[in-house]
């Protein structure tokens, strides 16, 4: 029989200390919640096995199939700005590499999958709660367009775990272009280990950044196109109302994707402030904090380049520092252009900026809903639309008239069709959004009914983000004041 899956596994090929061979530990009793039939069959998997009894082992780890080599692997990382030298993948489990139709090249991990030697306290196992809330954001963020790694499929395992208290184990398979993260430069930067810093970088290059290879200096290109990945990413974070909550280097992806969904959440009422993680005390992690920490997590990560920047080491700093200085600017361009599209505006000019800001500080004045306010603002084009659909989300509903007055204003004079521009306004706001506390209801019914309906509603509603579904009302709008949820937990 031929192998079901194509494996080729580059990183399995890396030096010894890259990685431990490990085995998924063996679950009593697994049982598929969700397969993700779309992204397998991209990934060329074939979904009618994935379904099938034999295929739901694979996903859950519970038989090896030809060609894969589950490993975990090894890394670093600063958590809440302090340096942990070995961190790795403690309950994470790489089963291999496999190639899409056009010939990317993907991880496929199972998370909670069981101990590793990176293990530390921890007991190798996911709960069913945050395996459920990955899925749905991170198949929301696909959708919507964010770079991100992507859910194929979820499971339960039949066995409890211990957390505050003892909740259904679950596991959840999920797919990156890497798992490549700044931890990992940082874990062989810290043992000095330079050989292995450029195997790593080299590796990098080979699967992300093709064209920086071939640059006269593949290093800085390197980090160059790291740093310009890391401020669109961000830059669309901020744009979708994200906040990630745990951005220590080893959750940041040298791909540029969104990686590790721990306790994420999405900003209801606009508030650059807004922290949901429980483990988030100072706010470190903040919405409007995200790009200084996406630089301060880029700064530790030139750190680990810098022997491979320049042999003369003032040199490799001015290089470190000539890219770093690049976030900012890339970062504000992305942001300021995206802001543009959600405001329906098509060609910026002199002003716009400033009045973007002044939007948001009223929005936030005013406790607008982030989301509901510009999906909204599409509908409100005209000046004998609807307003009070937009007026309804200000605490004061005069405020709403002179802003939309004012941008009335700005649009009368920018080149499109109403028609074309509610278009374009539909296409970058979405409608929905993975609402916390949408979420703690699905987990919730999971949990203590192991009712999944409310699980996959949700999926189906977030895997349109952007079109009006006449029976989701229900997930388009912000809490009310009971329903409110003030902390995340992974
Ligand atoms: P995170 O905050 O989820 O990014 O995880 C930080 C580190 O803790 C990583 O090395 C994880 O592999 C490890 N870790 C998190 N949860 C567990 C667990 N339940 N068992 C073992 N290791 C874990
Ligand atoms: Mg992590
Ligand atoms: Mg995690």
């Amino acid at each position: 029989m031929p192998p079901k899956i194509a494996f080729d596994n580059s990183y399995a090929r890396l030096p010894e200390r890259f990685a431990a061979q490990v085995a998924p530990v063996a679950f009593p009793a697994p049982k598929q919640i969700e397969l993700n039939r779309e992204l397998a069959e991209s990934l060329q998997l074939d979904s009618e096995w994935l379904a099938s009894a034999e295929g739901a082992e694979f996903l859950a780890g519970q038989v090896i199939a030809e060609g894969s080599e589950p490993i975990a692997a090894a890394y670093a990382g600063h958590q809440f700005g302090n340096f942990v030298p070995q961190l790795g993948d403690g309950r994470a489990i790489l089963l291999g590499e496999v190639l899409d139709r056009r010939g990317q090249r993907f991880d496929i991990q199972i998370k909670g999958g069981g101990r590793t030697p990176f293990s530390r306290m921890g007991d190798g196992r996911a709960a069913l709660g945050p395996v459920l809330r990955e899925y749905l954001v991170s198949e929301f963020m696909a959708a919507a367009g964010v770079p991100t790694t992507r859910a194929l499929a979820a499971l339960t395992t039949g066995e409890p775990v211990v957390r505050e208290q003892v909740l259904p184990g679950a596991a959840l398979v999920r797919v990156a272009s890497s798992h490549v993260r700044v931890g990992t430069f940082q874990y062989f930067a810290a043992r000095q280990d330079t050989e292995a810093l450029k195997t790593l970088a080299d590796h990098i290059l080979w699967r992300h950044y093709p064209a920086a290879a071939q640059a006269d200096a593949p290093y800085r290109a390197l980090l160059d196109s790291v740093i310009a990945a890391q401020a669109d990413l961000i830059a669309r974070w901020l744009l979708i109302g994200f906040i990630h909550g745990v951005m220590n280097t080893d959750n940041m992806s040298v791909a540029g994707e969104t990686i590790d969904y721990g306790p994420c959440a999405f900003m209801d009422t606009y508030d650059p402030a807004t922290v949901y993680s429980s483990i988030d005390q100072f706010g470190r992690y903040a919405y409007g904090n995200q790009p200084n920490i996406g630089l301060w997590n880029l700064t530790r990560f030139a750190e680990t380049l810098l022997p491979l920047l320049n042999e003369n080491e003032e040199q490799a700093i001015a290089d470190a520092q000539e890219a770093l200085d690049k976030f900012q600017p890339a970062f504000l361009e992305a942001y300021r252009g995206g802001m543009m599209r959600k405001l329906g505006i098509t060609a910026p000019r002199q002003g716009d900026a400033e009045f973007a800001n002044e939007l948001l500080t009223r929005l936030h004045e005013n406790q607008v809903d982030f989301t509901l306010f510009f999906r909204r603002l599409g509908a409100a084009i005209e000046p004998d639309s609807d307003q009070e659909q937009v007026r309804s989300l200000f605490v004061d509903p005069t405020v709403a008239d002179a802003l939309l007055d004012s941008w009335r204003r700005r649009i009368a004079e920018d080149p499109q069709r109403t028609e074309d521009r509610k278009k374009a306004m539909d296409a970058v706001n979405p409608a929905y959004i993975p609402r916390n506390h949408r979420i703690e209801e699905v987990i919730r019914a999971a949990v203590d009914q192991e009712d999944f309906t409310p699980f996959h509603k949700l999926l189906a509603v977030l895997s349109r983000p952007f079109d009006d579904q006449p029976d989701a009302a229900r997930y388009g709008t912000p809490p009310l004041e009971h329903e409110r949820v003030r902390a995340t937990f992974c």
